[in-house]
């Protein structure tokens, strides 16, 4: 379940470009101060306070769609254990060396998406819903591509 909240999150408002306060912190603000500065460790992660919005969003939909507010909150603690797992993992693919297969595939397809194409290779914990929704390009395929910063590029 986390892995297409993760996929979701990362490919819409992350990447929603808007000058509008404070919709551009909710979305792509931190975000694209992470593509633009990719190794500082502080923008890798995401603050709790920016984090907490999402979370009750997610938990308000689940109540809406469940009505059991013990049914949600196992739910809830086991999406923020695989969120701090793909924290952890994000973190991993800017600051470690890979040693594993699954370490060095999952660290060169996020550094694909920071420095030869941002408009793909959404996914960080799983390529799953790359492939599934088709922004795992094909090696073969002609394409463009974009690097963020968007914002860097508009306003330099
Ligand atoms: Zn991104
Ligand atoms: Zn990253």
């Amino acid at each position: 379940m986390w892995t297409v909240v993760e996929y979701t999150l990362h490919r819409f408002p992350f990447h929603y470009v808007t000058e509008k306060e404070p919709l551009r912190l909710l979305t792509g603000g931190l975000h694209l101060l992470h593509h633009e500065i990719p190794n500082r460790g502080d923008y890798v992660v995401s603050p709790i306070l920016l984090s907490t919005p999402f979370y009750l969003l997610i938990s308000g939909m689940g109540y809406l769609i469940t009505g059991n507010i013990f049914t949600i909150s196992i739910f809830m603690a086991g999406l923020a254990l695989a969120y701090l797992i793909y924290e952890w993992i994000h973190y991993f693919t800017h600051h470690r060396a890979a040693k594993t297969s699954i370490g060095k595939y999952l660290k060169k397809h996020h550094m694909l998406h920071h420095f030869k194409d941002s408009n793909n290779y959404f996914g960080v914990t799983s390529p799953l819903w790359d492939w599934m929704f088709g922004t795992l390009p094909n090696k073969s395929e002609n394409r463009e591509t974009q690097i963020l910063p968007i914002i860097s590029r508009e306003h330099s």
